[in-house]
């Protein structure tokens, strides 16, 4: 499933592509189960000559800032992908001024299309990055402090915590899983127990993993692609992910998966404490 390092390569190569231009018309002709709360007709009427201002991130949501204040927010969900060149599973297509157009293309159509009148409200915790990247005015900076404010009390155990998105905006499965390992922390340790020195590097651990998830420009373990439909680089320097029964890197022991609220958790039992 596409995570932050994945939205936002998708965010940075979709900018300079679509800026500026005006949206001419838009084909949604299977895409009933993707458009929510909106008719694919009604998606063409409200989009028609809009002009696109500015491509924006929030968490996993992509946002297409219109000059009119409106919004289209695009959310890949398990594989949906935004792109400059059709594939076969193209469910909804935006054609642009200038003779460009780009896709939303989604094979099992768990992705969402949807269009606000005005910037939307999104119920999320804090961007990870911030202040360091430029997001959207309605993330509060990701600092240690905060970090320990919203972990304080918690009973839940902390990689379930990371995956709330209500709590922290855009970790997932594979960086969620990278982080704790980088930090030493084990995924099942309760989110409140964690001391002042764990959670000083969870969150360097957290930010480190995530830029260089853009900086590989995104992991491809399946369906992900950047807007070029290529894959991404991370997949290749993850080092607890997808790696069950492979050798820890740090202490040549076994790395394990379990499974935690129905997602699979890898993590050496040796170094993660
Ligand atoms: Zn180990």
């Amino acid at each position: 499933m596409p995570e932050l390092p994945e939205v936002e390569t998708i965010r940075r190569d979709m900018e300079p592509y679509v800026l500026g231009r005006a949206i001419k018309a838009v084909k949604a002709l299977r895409a009933r189960n993707v458009l929510k709360g909106i008719s694919a007709k009604g998606l063409q009427k409200a989009l028609k000559g809009q002009k696109i201002e500015k491509v924006e991130r929030r968490g996993k949501f992509l946002i297409f800032k219109l000059a009119s204040g409106n919004c289209l927010v695009i959310h890949l969900g398990m594989t949906g992908r935004v792109l400059k060149a059709p594939d076969r599973f193209v469910k909804v297509t935006f054609m642009l001024s200038g003779g460009r157009s780009f896709y939303f293309s989604d094979i099992r159509m768990f992705g969402k299309v949807m269009f606000f009148r005005s910037y939307p409200t999104f119920k999320l915790g804090p961007e990870p990055l911030a202040p360091h990247q430029m997001v959207p005015g309605q993330a509060d900076d990701f600092t240690v402090t905060r970090f320990a404010e919203l972990l304080k009390g918690r009973g839940g155990n902390i990689k379930a915590w990371l995956l709330n998105q209500r709590f922290l905006a855009g970790v997932g499965n594979i960086y969620a899983s990278e982080a704790l390992f980088r930090a030493g922390i084990a995924p099942r340790r309760r989110a409140g127990s964690l001391n002042p020195q764990e959670i000083l590097k969870l969150h360097r651990a957290l930010r480190r993993v995530l830029s260089e998830g853009i900086k590989y420009r995104g992991t491809s373990v399946s369906d992900y692609r950047d807007a070029g439909g290529r894959v991404g680089g991370y997949q290749h320097r993850l080092r607890v992910y997808d790696r069950e029964g492979k050798r820890c890197y740090k202490c040549k022991g076994p790395v394990k998966k379990i499974i935690i609220g129905q997602r699979s958790t890898y993590f050496c039992p040796r170094c993660q404490r």
